[in-house]
């Protein structure tokens, strides 16, 4: 087939939040090719787009698509149904709960796969329908602790960069994100800027592919990073190398942090971490003597049960060297899914936050979205998703409606979250497929996937892009947003939109950050960044070139102590279990594990051993390893490599087979922003 003969859209990747633009070409029946946007109309990736993003797409077409509903018969087992009995179904089972026990009762998991528009309408359902402030999203599971930690510092729990910064920095501080798998354009833009001079700083309990191009690589005990990042910084301001002026200007709360920072002496942080005293002393010297640093990270910084800290500290050295708010300056969480900044946080499907981060305890902000939504709202936070599993143990939350979350896999300790799963009185699960979660659902309701309908997506530098139909929903599924709409007027509202663009249009009159957001100035300009108060304003490229979004317009610098993780090695369990991801897969593999290419280079998760390791065990290169920790146990092949250190593995958390969060910990949550402990568990090893 001929390109000029087919359907076509410019549109935005649904895998990585890096958020490369490319154009989509279909013959209505499935994806047959994709290029990455000309360089000038594409803002964000203008480079090329990864494996996932260029091939990517047998899974809109798998025959395992859902393409109608189904109901549980009389005897348990699945049905297909009309879309008219299983939203009447839907709209019994919330109902009974909601009218019997009060909307509290009820939770929502929202997608960060899905649209910016439907999203909003995820968190406006959970509050204005279902009555309940529980209503969060895998944000929570991941860079969560970013959000609270760079909120409290800064005022904006996101990026400050724009993606370019990456590409014009002096120096990178890279650390917990193996960037080459998880964010490969990303890597790519690094690589480039390193090949042309920039110093590259790596601190990782893994020696990650990106850690060749680095200047420095340090490898670091997991669950120790605010050790590492305080020594940097005490070494900076007690050599009077940080930026006076910037500190002097900008910043408050110095004092207290070169005061807290004085324990974490080089040699202490070599006893602690790991890495050798005189690599502190480099990596802060080459730091200090940048023009311009970026400080990126991924999830190894965030999921722990003190992740917030570790931000905070990130967040204390950014400012100490005046790293924010110019050209290559900044702090860069790299985002996860496609949406998860957009989705994820801004559009408000959380239980404290109302979309634009407006606080729900807020009375003003609180009546505002009363009126406009013609509704009673608590002013008391709901439960965040990690809380919700834990909640539904003591029976305070009993129904659950999962959209575009796979929270049978996903969730810490997913022993205990089938368990949960099982229990609840009426389960929701919408989504593409019929995933580990939806086996305990009730009803499951199919949806369309991301070539299937129109919005928008806001990518890791809070630009948000449009996302374009290219093809008809698949079967008899539908987007989330008609889906929420038909359930909501069962329900008793009179939801009346026509499309995604007047589901924004609502989005800015409510939302200041996303103001002058609409569908028609994205389309024009190629992508807007928040914030963007109004329509005439051009978008923010780069946060706090003037101020910061606190009160007294400064950074608000946090003394951040010494903090351990919840568990530790011990002669039981005497190994250091991290997780990640890989470049083929995504997530729970509910997309790539249809992709018959990308199937044969990662056919299944396994274990990365230190060879010293694996001659104790007596194990080699794919011989089969049991992992146990104090929730349960799988058993992979083993993968025989120095990349990790000789009391640490490392597992991949794809494939439900060998689901890894068996050997996670549901209970052991990040004080303010409950991210569990995904990236350090105790754990045993043996030969299957
Ligand atoms: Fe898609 Fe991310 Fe790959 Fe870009 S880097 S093509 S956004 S998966």
């Amino acid at each position: 087939k001929r390109l000029e003969d087919l359907n076509v859209a410019d549109t935005t990747c649904g895998y990585c939040a890096v958020g490369c633009r490319f154009d989509l070409y279909s013959d209505g029946e499935e994806i047959l090719a994709a290029r990455p946007t000309e360089e000038e109309d594409a803002p964000v990736n203008g480079i090329s787009t990864c494996v996932k993003g260029k091939f990517g797409y047998d899974f809109i077409n798998s025959d395992d698509r859902l393409t109608t509903p189904l109901v549980r018969d009389e005897n348990g087992e699945f049905r297909e149904a009309s879309w008219d009995e299983a939203l009447t179904r839907v709209a019994e089972g919330l109902g009974d709960i909601r009218d019997q026990h009060g909307g509290e009762a009820l939770s929502l998991i929202a997608s960060s796969k899905a649209t910016n528009e439907e999203n909003y309408l995820m968190g406006k359902f959970a509050r204005q329908v279902l009555g309940t402030n529980s209503v969060d999203n895998c944000n929570r599971l991941c860079h969560s602790s970013t959000v609270a930690g760079l909120a409290k510092t800064y005022g904006y729990g996101a990026a400050s960069i724009s993606t370019e910064d990456l590409e014009i920095a002096d120096c990178i501080l890279l650390t917990g994100s193996n960037t080459t798998e998880a964010h490969p354009v990303l890597a790519t833009r690094i690589k480039q800027n390193v090949r042309d001079g920039a110093d590259l700083l790596v601190f990782d309990p893994r020696e990650i592919q990106i850690a060749e191009y680095a200047d420095q690589y340090s490898q670091v005990a997991p669950g120790y990073d605010a050790v590492w990042i305080n020594g940097i910084t005490r070494y900076i301001v007690n050599n009077d190398l940080h930026d006076e002026a910037f500190v002097e200007e900008r910043t408050t709360g110095f004092e207290d942090v070169k005061e807290s920072v004085q324990e974490f002496t080089p040699e202490r942080v070599e006893e602690v971490t790991g890495v050798p005293h005189e690599e502190i002393v480099s990596a802060a010297e080459t730091i200090a003597e940048a023009d311009s640093c970026v400080f990126g990270w991924t999830l190894g910084l965030t999921e722990h049960s003190h992740g917030t800290e570790n931000v905070m500290a990130m967040a204390n050295l950014a400012a100490v060297t005046g790293n924010l708010g110019k050209p290559g300056t900044g702090v860069s969480p790299f985002r996860g899914q496609n949406n998860v900044q957009g989705g994820g946080g801004d559009m408000g499907p959380l239980p404290d936050n109302f979309p634009g981060y407006q606080d729900i305890a807020d009375d003003e902000i609180r009546a505002k979205f009363e009126e406009a939504w013609d509704c009673d709202i608590s002013g008391e936070y709901g439960y965040y998703t990690t809380q919700m599993f834990l909640a539904a143990d003591d029976d305070d939350i009993k129904g659950m409606y999962i959209i575009g979350e796979n929270a049978a896999l996903s969730e810490p300790g997913v022993n205990h979250a089938e368990d949960v799963l099982e229990e609840l009185d009426f389960l929701v699960v919408q989504d593409l497929f019929l995933n580990e979660t939806a086996q305990y659902a009730d009803v499951v309701l199919p949806a369309s996937s991301f070539v299937e309908k129109t919005g928008t997506f806001t990518n890791t530098d809070r630009t948000v892009q449009m996302v374009k139909q290219v093809m008809e929903p698949k079967g008899d599924s539908r987007p989330d947003w008609e889906i929420l709409q038909d359930l909501a007027n069962r329900m008793g509202r009179a939801w009346d939109y026509d499309d995604t663009a007047e589901i924004m249009r609502e989005v800015n009159s409510l939302t200041p950050l996303y103001g002058g957001i609409s569908h028609e100035r994205v389309e024009a300009n190629g992508g807007l960044q928040w914030p963007c108060p109004d329509e005439d304003h051009p978008g923010t490229e780069r946060l706090y070139a003037e101020e910061f979004n606190t009160e007294n317009g400064k950074a608000n610098l946090q003394a951040v102590g010494y903090s351990e993780p919840a568990e530790t090695p011990d002669d039981d369990y005497p190994y250091t279990l991290t997780t990640g991801r890989v470049l083929y897969q995504y997530h729970t593999g509910t997309m790539t594990h249809r992709e018959e290419g990308i199937m044969k280079y990662t056919p299944s998760d396994f274990v990365e051993i230190h060879p010293e390791t694996a001659e104790s065990l007596g194990v080699e290169s794919g011989d089969l390893v049991t992992l146990e920790s104090r929730r349960g146990e799988i058993v992979v092949p083993a993968q025989v490599t120095d990349r990790v250190g000789p009391d640490n593995v490392f597992v991949p958390i794809h494939f439900a087979e060998s689901a890894v969060n068996r050997l996670t910990d549901e209970e052991h949550l990040d004080p303010a922003a409950a991210t569990p402990e995904f990236k350090v568990s105790a754990v045993s090893l043996r030969a299957a």
